[in-house]
């Protein structure tokens, strides 16, 4: 059986019509530029505010749940293992052990770096274990870090502390 052959084409309208850059840069088309406003702001949150404050003063603080008698750290109101509010606050040490970590050679533009960039998981003295923060490694050449590597925060100058994580310049080694 011969079956016949039929050009379909589409109606001018749906065809569509490609734009040149010459088009957007000359605003040819539909354009519509506006400049809002995005400033906000926001709670950190009750346990998180406490751990912020504390950092200006150069202290780490965690929270303690007597039902299991974890510390946690960074501090939250609830323990998310006994379904419970927290019942007390512990200041910790500012030393910890390192628990992995990662040696970044590029920035994050992807631009090489001069001085390679340390970034590791630091398990806090006095925290309940796995409990860590993310932060930088300095003062040691990158082939010399490694995991279990005992470190000491560096702190930045009482005066030029904010209430934020970067309080802390850096973590380095302990030993030496
Ligand atoms: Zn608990």
């Amino acid at each position: 059986m011969a079956v016949g052959k039929k050009e379909i084409s589409c109606p001018p309208s749906a065809e569509g019509t490609g734009l040149s850059d010459a088009d957007i840069s000359q605003k040819n088309v539909t354009y519509f530029e506006d400049h809002p406003n995005l400033a906000y702001s926001w709670t950190a949150g009750q346990a998180m505010s406490r751990f912020l404050n504390e950092l200006k003063n150069g202290k780490l603080i965690a929270t303690k749940c007597e039902k299991c008698r974890r510390v946690i750290f960074p501090p939250r109101i609830y323990c998310e293992l006994c379904y419970k509010p927290i019942d007390d606050w512990v200041y910790i040490k500012d030393t910890g052990v390192v628990q992995t970590f990662s040696i970044s050679f590029i920035d994050p533009d992807a631009k090489p770096l001069e001085k390679p960039v340390i970034v590791a998981v630091i398990t806090i003295d006095g925290a309940s274990p796995n409990m860590g923060i993310m932060h930088i490694i300095d003062e040691v050449e990158p082939e010399k870090v490694y995991i279990g590597m005992r470190v000491k925060a560096v702190w930045r100058p009482e005066s030029e502390r904010k209430g934020t994580i970067t309080d802390i310049k850096y973590w380095k080694p302990l030993e030496g």
